[in-house]
C-alpha cells in the first residue's frame, strides 16, 4: 500500500431524487453526508437516456454516454447476432443476464475501476475492473441470496444483503485501503418503484447511506487516512409517479404485427422487436432480420404509419428516429417535429424546428459546444436531449424508433413482475435529473454525470483518458 495516495468514495444513491435528498439533509437526517457537504457542494447534475439502472452507470464509471459503447438501454435486441445469443437475440438486464452487462460493453473505453490501482465495487452493475472478492453482491453466491428477496419483492430481506456488501466494502477500507471504491445502495429504487421516490421507506434507506459512510470515516480516522479520503455521491436516475401502464408490445400487436417483446422472446420471424427499459422508455426494432440498421429513410414506405400510430397514443411523449448516422428527427404529436444534428468532427450539436418544438427549447439553435447544448435543454422538461437523443437514437444497438413515455406513463404492464407506483427511463426531468454532492469545491460547474469520471481521476491523480463524453470539473 502506498500510504500516500487518495481514496475516492463513490457512494451511488440508485434512483434518489435531488430534492429528496435535499430535504433530508436540511432535516438532519444525514448528518454525515451534510458535513461533507458543507465543505463542498450538493448540486444537480443530468444522467443520460435512457435514464435506467445499468446502461445509466456508464457515465459515472466510464466517462462515457452508454449508447455509443455497447450498451441502448436495459433491454435491446442484438440485430447482429453476435452479441446475444439464439433463439431470443433479445438481452435483458433485467434478471440474470445482469451478469452480461459488463462483457456487452466496448472493450477499448475503460472504468474507473480499471484505471485505479486498487479497487473495489459494492453491488455495482457495471462493474468491469472489479474482481471476484473485490465485487461482492456480484456472483451466482450472491445471486442465490437476493433470489428469494428480489422474487417475493421482500424489501427486508433485500436490505439485509445489502447491509452484507456494506459490510464486505468496509471490509477492504479497513485491510487494504484502495484507490477507488464505490459503493452503490439499491434499496432506494427499490423502496422508490413499490412506495413512491417521497415515500418513508426512501427515507429510511438514505439513512443506511449516511451510517456506511459514517462507519467509512471511522476506519479511515482509526487508521490515520482520514485527509486522504474523498467522498461523492451521485445517481444514476431520478423517480416520477406512474398511474398509468400501457403495454405497448401488445398495443404493436393489436395493430397486426408479429411483436417479440419480454416474456414472449421465443417467436420466429418477428416483423417488430419491443425492448422496454427504464420503463418510461422503449427501443422498437422493425425488420429485426436485418443483421445491420438501415437508416429511417429506408424504413419510413412501410412504418411510418406504425411510428405515427404510436405517436397518438397518450402513453407515448417523444419518438425519435436516425435519418442517417449524425441525424435525428424527433417528434412529439402535438408540438411537432424538429431535427438534431451532430458534427462529431468539431464536437457540435444543432437543433432546427422543423414543423414544431417538441422539446420546447423555443429557438433553433446551431452550432452548439456540448456545453451550451446541455444549457439550452436546462430550463426545458427535457435535460440534455439534444446531446442525448443524438447519442442513443442512431446508435448501432439502438432501436429504429426510439419511444420516451408521457408523463404518469409507463410502457410495460401485465407483465411486470412487481406492482409499482414510481418509474424512470424518460428524457423528463423528474427521471433525469440526479443529486451529485461533492466533498470539495468544484472549479468548473458539473453539468452530467458523466463529468463525475474525469473529475474522480484527477482527483486520485491519475491521467484522464481522451474521447470522453464527460468533463472535469477539478483542476
Ligand atoms: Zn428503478
Amino acid at each position: 500500500m502506498n500510504a500516500g495516495h487518495d481514496t475516492l468514495l463513490l457512494i451511488v444513491a440508485d434512483g434518489v431524487r435531488p430534492d429528496v435528498l435535499q430535504s433530508a439533509l436540511h432535516a438532519g437526517e444525514l448528518p454525515h453526508l451534510a458535513a461533507r457537504a458543507a465543505r463542498g457542494a450538493f448540486t444537480q447534475v443530468s444522467s443520460c437516456f435512457p435514464s435506467v439502472t445499468g446502461p445509466a452507470y456508464a457515465p459515472f464509471l466510464m466517462g462515457r454516454f452508454p449508447a455509443s459503447i455497447g450498451l441502448p438501454g436495459l433491454r435491446w435486441y442484438d440485430r447482429s447476432r453476435k452479441t446475444a445469443s439464439w433463439p431470443s437475440f433479445a438481452r435483458s438486464y433485467v434478471g440474470p443476464e445482469i451478469r452480461l452487462l459488463d462483457h456487452d460493453l466496448d472493450v477499448h473505453p475503460q472504468t474507473l475501476l480499471e484505471l485505479a490501482t486498487s479497487s473495489v465495487a459494492g453491488s455495482t452493475l457495471l462493474g468491469r475492473g472489479a474482481r471476484g472478492d473485490r465485487h461482492p453482491g456480484r456472483g451466482w453466491l450472491w445471486a442465490a441470496r437476493a433470489f428469494l428477496p428480489h422474487f417475493r419483492g421482500d424489501l427486508t430481506g433485500w436490505r439485509r444483503i445489502e447491509q452484507q456488501v456494506v459490510d464486505r466494502v468496509l471490509g477492504y477500507l479497513q485491510r487494504d485501503r484502495p484507490q477507488f471504491a464505490v459503493m452503490t445502495f439499491l434499496t432506494p429504487d427499490k423502496f422508490a418503484h413499490a412506495f413512491g421516490a417521497q415515500s418513508r421507506e426512501v427515507r429510511e434507506s438514505l439513512r443506511d447511506i449516511d451510517a456506511f459512510l459514517g462507519n467509512a470515516e471511522d476506519i479511515a480516522k482509526r487508521n490515520g487516512w482520514s485527509d486522504k479520503l474523498h467522498v461523492w455521491l451521485v445517481a444514476d436516475h431520478g423517480h416520477a409517479d406512474v398511474s398509468n401502464h400501457d403495454e405497448i408490445a401488445d398495443a404493436i400487436r393489436a395493430l397486426g404485427h408479429r411483436v417479440l417483446a419480454h416474456p414472449k422472446v421465443w417467436l420466429r420471424n418477428p416483423d417488430v422487436a419491443v425492448m422496454v427499459g427504464g420503463n418510461a422508455m422503449a427501443h422498437i426494432y422493425v425488420e429485426p432480420h436485418h443483421r445491420q440498421r438501415l437508416w429511417w429513410p429506408q424504413l419510413a414506405d412501410k412504418w411510418e404509419s406504425l411510428h405515427d400510430q404510436i405517436l397518438a397514443r397518450p402513453s407515448i411523449d417523444l419518438a425519435a428516429v436516425a435519418t442517417d448516422a449524425l441525424t435525428v428527427r424527433v417528434s412529439h404529436a402535438e408540438r411537432g417535429r424538429a431535427t438534431i444534428t451532430r458534427d462529431p468532427r468539431a464536437a457540435r450539436w444543432s437543433y432546427h424546428r422543423t414543423t414544431g418544438d417538441p422539446l420546447g427549447i423555443g429557438t433553433d439553435a446551431a452550432n452548439l459546444s456540448s456545453s451550451e447544448a446541455h444549457d439550452v435543454c436546462a430550463a426545458t422538461d427535457y435535460p440534455d436531449a439534444i446531446v442525448q437523443l443524438a447519442d442513443v437514437t442512431p446508435s448501432r444497438r439502438g432501436g429504429d424508433i426510439l419511444l420516451s413515455a408521457s408523463v404518469g406513463w409507463d410502457l410495460r404492464d401485465k407483465y411486470e413482475p412487481t406492482r409499482h407506483c414510481s418509474t424512470h427511463g424518460a428524457l423528463h426531468r423528474d427521471q433525469m435529473m440526479v443529486p451529485l454532492l461533492i466533498d470539495a469545491v468544484p472549479h468548473g460547474m458539473p453539468r452530467r454525470t458523466a463529468d463525475v469520471m474525469p473529475s474522480a481521476l484527477v482527483t486520485m491523480g491519475l491521467k484522464v483518458p481522451d474521447g470522453l463524453d464527460g468533463v472535469t470539473w477539478t483542476r
